[in-house]
């Protein structure tokens, strides 16, 4: 009978003919999203199947109307306090439960809502707008979570910092809306050239830091050398005609980890990066390489005693 009638109200219904079986389909991938319970049936009964899919948690939400003949205020309790969002009583009127239905839904639309929501909210606060990739808090995290794991494994870990060579020559030039487009294909490039579970966030303006976890040394300096030549080998698209841009890559690698920080790698790559930049731009360099001297014979400002760059 509540078939033919959900039918008749535009529903598509799964008919389960006992508790267990319920369960069964509401704890599948994909289950509706609204149950009608009731109370009795063999086995576990309409309450029971009602806690078990609240202990599940799972989203989308289900929503849970219960049937039942029970007319007492303690069942009621008993019922709702189980997890079912709505109670009806046998015999019931068809128009109230498909009412109750329409209520239902409705906050189900609501939940899909704020779900969507919640989504749009997680992806602003972790990445960048212009380009897409991870923001420099997320990329952040995204490292301390790969250095945590390498420190624990042993396993080698690399970090890239990539800046654009003479950027601000591209703004001052075309523009600033040349200069972000620039910026987007960059990271479109970069992003190609990086392996499925390295991480990439826009570290800076224009500034990129990579995570290779498991890259040692040398595959992180193949790395960098790829993602180098992805940027430089073909100009970029622009209004008044193809630009030629380029970058410098500073690689900071640990192959046995076990006690390192991020800061530490970031400075190193930073330092790196900075060699690569003295050493002509269009490059890569390493933090084993790294050289003071070479810094300061191309006269960029170095402060060695805090060990930091001054940009
Ligand atoms: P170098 O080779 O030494 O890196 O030279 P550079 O000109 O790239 O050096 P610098 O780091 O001083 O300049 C970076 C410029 O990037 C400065 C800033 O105006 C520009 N920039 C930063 N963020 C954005 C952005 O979102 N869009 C655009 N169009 N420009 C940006
Ligand atoms: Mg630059
Ligand atoms: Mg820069």
């Amino acid at each position: 009978m509540l078939r033919n009638m959900l039918k008749h109200w535009g529903y598509e219904a799964v008919i389960a003919r006992d508790g267990a079986e319920a369960w069964g389909i509401l704890g599948s991938r994909d289950a509706p999203r609204l149950a009608i319970l009731d109370w009795m049936m063999p086995g576990m009964d309409g309450v029971e199947v009602c806690r078990h899919v609240r202990a599940a948690a799972r989203e989308p939400y289900i929503y849970i109307v219960l049937l039942t003949a029970r007319t007492q205020s303690e069942d009621l309790v008993q019922g709702m306090e189980a997890g079912a969002d709505d109670y009806l009583t046998k015999p019931f009127a068809a128009p109230e439960l498909r009412v109750r239905l329409r209520a239902g839904i409705r906050i189900l639309d609501l939940q899909e809502e704020l779900l969507a929501t919640r989504e749009a909210l997680r992806e602003q606060a972790t990445h960048d707008g212009l380009t897409g990739l991870l923001n420099r808090t997320a990329i952040m995290e995204a490292l301390q979570a790969e250095l945590d794991r390498a420190n624990r494994s042993r396993q080698p870990i690399s970090v890239m910092l990539a800046d654009l060579d003479f950027f601000k020559r591209i703004n001052d030039t075309h523009g600033h809306l040349a200069g972000d487009s620039v910026l987007a294909e960059a990271a479109r490039r970069m992003k190609a050239a990086v392996r499925r579970y390295d991480s990439l966030g826009r570290y800076g303006g224009e500034e990129f830091l990579f995570v290779l976890p498991g890259c040692a040394a040398e595959g992180a300096v193949a790395q960098a050398e790829r993602i180098r030549e992805a940027i430089a080998a073909t100009p970029f698209p622009n209004a008044s005609g193809p630009l030629a841009v380029t970058c410098s890559i500073g690689v900071s690698s640990r192959d046995n980890p076990g006690t390192e920080h991020t800061d530490e790698l970031v400075r190193e790559a930073d330092l790196a990066l900075y060699q690569a930049k003295g050493r002509g731009r269009n490059r890569v360099e390493t933090w084993s390489d790294f050289t003071p001297e070479v810094i300061e014979a191309e006269s960029l400002p170095f402060d060695e005693e805090s060990c930091s760059l001054h940009r």
